[in-house]
Order: structure tokens, then C-alpha cells, then sequence
């Protein structure tokens, strides 16, 4: 870019310092780059709200206020946009927060089999119309390296989603399992699917598949983004597969803890 400082003559550490200037330049630049994308991707998002209060307010001012029925719908549906703001206020914080998660998290463990189970209580109450097919084969003690609450925000997301975008078959299937080295959890449904074209797309902010649709179930399209970040961060995947009108399966893998970790944090202690 235009930044960048230009060099004519190499072997010195001039150059090797230059190199690595226009290396700094270049994430600098990557990272103003995608802040004001950042920024336009919520000032297209905050939109549509806004112009659905105005709309309703300016008819309220003008005759609706008169007609008790039309009082009574515009203001419900008012109050629903405002809430659908929070929601998408709070979930950009959430998407800031996790690309600032300082160290601390980073080394934090958490005991899977009970927040499995607790995960699957949780909504086993919220969601007293579906079939829960729950299987847990995770080897008892685990430890996976993730900060609990972060993980149980990863299954949060994805459940949410599988109820979400259930069709007629009130089904989900929630399984985890334990190697020796990893930790696989997957949520799956018998609902809509993803299109193999949009597939590419749904980890990406602000995505939605039917933005229509999406917003009538009170989706932001920011859910994917936040729990993809957060499973890397911890070094760790999440994958999708999935078939239109069959349904979705999504899967987490993160690494568990292993005997040789705690061997070398003792020697680590010791020292
Ligand atoms: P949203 O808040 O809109 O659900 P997400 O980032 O969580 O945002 O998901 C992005 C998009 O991916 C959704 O709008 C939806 O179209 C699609 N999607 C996510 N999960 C599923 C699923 N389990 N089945 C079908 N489509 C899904």
C-alpha cells in the first residue's frame, strides 16, 4: 500500500528493518480495513430497525394514535425492533470481546461431563416440545482446555440454532465423545439445511441465509461468527455439514487436557 516504505538496496540491516516496518504496516493496515468494515457491516445492520420505529412512530403521529388497535400493534411491534437492537448491541460486544480474550481465559480447563449434562438439562426444560437425543460417551474426569463459560456460549449458540431452524420434525440429536486427545461434541437437527452455496458464508458476520426469515426469528446472523472465533481461539475446530431439507449437523472438536500437560506444569512449578 501507499504506506509503505520503499527500498532500492538489500543486504543491510536497513533493509531487514524496512522489511519488517512494511510487515507492520501491512497488519495495520488489514486490521483499520476490517474495523471499518466492521463498522459499515453495523451501520447497514442498525438500518432496518430504525427505519421500522421511525415508520411506526411517524404513523402513530399522523392518524394511528386515534385507532386503539393500530396504537396497541404499533406499539408492540416498536417495542419488539427495540429488543431485536439489544440483542444485536449485545451480541457486538460479544464479537469484540472474544478478539480481545486476554491470557487469563487461555489457560483455563474445564471438567466437560458436567457441563454437558448441565448444557442438556438447560434446554431440555426450555424445549419441553422437542426429542432431546442425547449421548454422552465422554470419558469420565475429562478435562477439556477451553474457559467453561465459553464453551457453554459455543453450545449455546449452536443449539439455539438447531431449535431455530427445525422444521416439522421437533427432533435434535446432542452427542460428545473422548479419544485420548480430543473432545467432539456435535448438535445436529432434521430441519432446514444450508445450501452447499451458503454453507461458505454462515460463519461469516451478519450472514443470514434468508435475512427475512432469519429476522422473524429473531436472528442477528452473528451467532456463527462469535462461536467459530471463540472454538479457534482455544485451538480447537468448528464444521458444518449439511443437507437442504434434512437437516444440520455441526461439530466442535477442542483438545482435552493430557497427562504429559500436567507433568509438564509440575516440572514448570518445580523450577
Ligand atoms: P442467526 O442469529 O441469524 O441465527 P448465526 O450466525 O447463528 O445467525 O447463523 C447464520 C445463518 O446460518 C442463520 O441466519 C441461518 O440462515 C443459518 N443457520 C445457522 N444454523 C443453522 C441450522 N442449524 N440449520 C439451518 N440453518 C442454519
Amino acid at each position: 500500500s501507499d504506506s509503505r516504505i520503499k527500498i532500492r538496496k538489500r543486504n543491510d540491516e536497513v533493509y531487514d528493518l524496512t522489511v519488517n516496518i512494511n510487515k507492520m504496516l501491512d497488519r495495520m493496515q488489514a486490521y483499520t480495513n476490517q474495523q471499518k468494515e466492521f463498522v459499515e457491516d453495523v451501520s447497514h445492520e442498525l438500518r432496518t430497525p430504525v427505519a421500522v420505529l421511525e415508520g411506526h412512530l411517524s404513523m402513530l403521529q399522523r392518524w394511528g394514535k386515534d385507532d386503539p388497535e393500530v396504537l396497541n400493534d404499533s406499539i408492540n411491534s416498536s417495542l419488539q425492533e427495540l429488543k431485536r437492537m439489544q440483542s444485536l448491541i449485545q451480541e457486538m460486544l460479544d464479537l469484540t470481546r472474544v478478539e480481545q480474550i486476554d491470557s487469563d481465559y487461555l489457560d483455563q480447563t474445564t471438567e466437560i461431563k458436567p457441563l454437558f449434562t448441565q448444557v442438556y438439562n438447560d434446554f431440555k426444560m426450555i424445549h419441553t416440545d422437542f426429542v432431546i437425543n442425547f449421548d454422552d460417551d465422554i470419558r469420565e474426569g475429562s478435562m477439556v482446555k477451553i474457559y467453561r463459560n465459553h464453551l457453554e456460549q459455543v453450545l449455546v449458540i449452536l443449539l439455539d440454532n438447531a431449535f431455530k431452524y427445525s422444521a416439522d420434525r421437533k427432533e435434535i440429536s446432542l452427542s460428545a465423545s473422548t479419544n485420548s486427545e480430543v473432545l467432539e461434541i456435535a448438535v445436529q437437527d432434521y430441519g432446514l439445511g444450508i445450501a452447499k452455496n451458503d454453507v461458505k458464508r454462515i460463519f461469516n458476520r451478519f450472514y443470514r441465509v434468508d435475512k427475512a426469515r432469519s429476522r422473524k426469528r429473531g436472528g442477528n446472523g452473528l451467532g456463527l461468527s462469535i462461536a467459530k472465533r471463540l472454538v479457534e481461539i482455544y485451538h480447537g475446530t468448528l464444521e458444518v455439514e449439511s443437507v437442504v431439507g434434512s437437516g444440520t449437523v455441526f461439530r466442535i472438536e477442542l483438545p482435552l487436557v493430557q497427562d504429559s500437560d500436567e507433568e509438564n506444569d509440575s516440572e514448570e512449578k518445580a523450577k
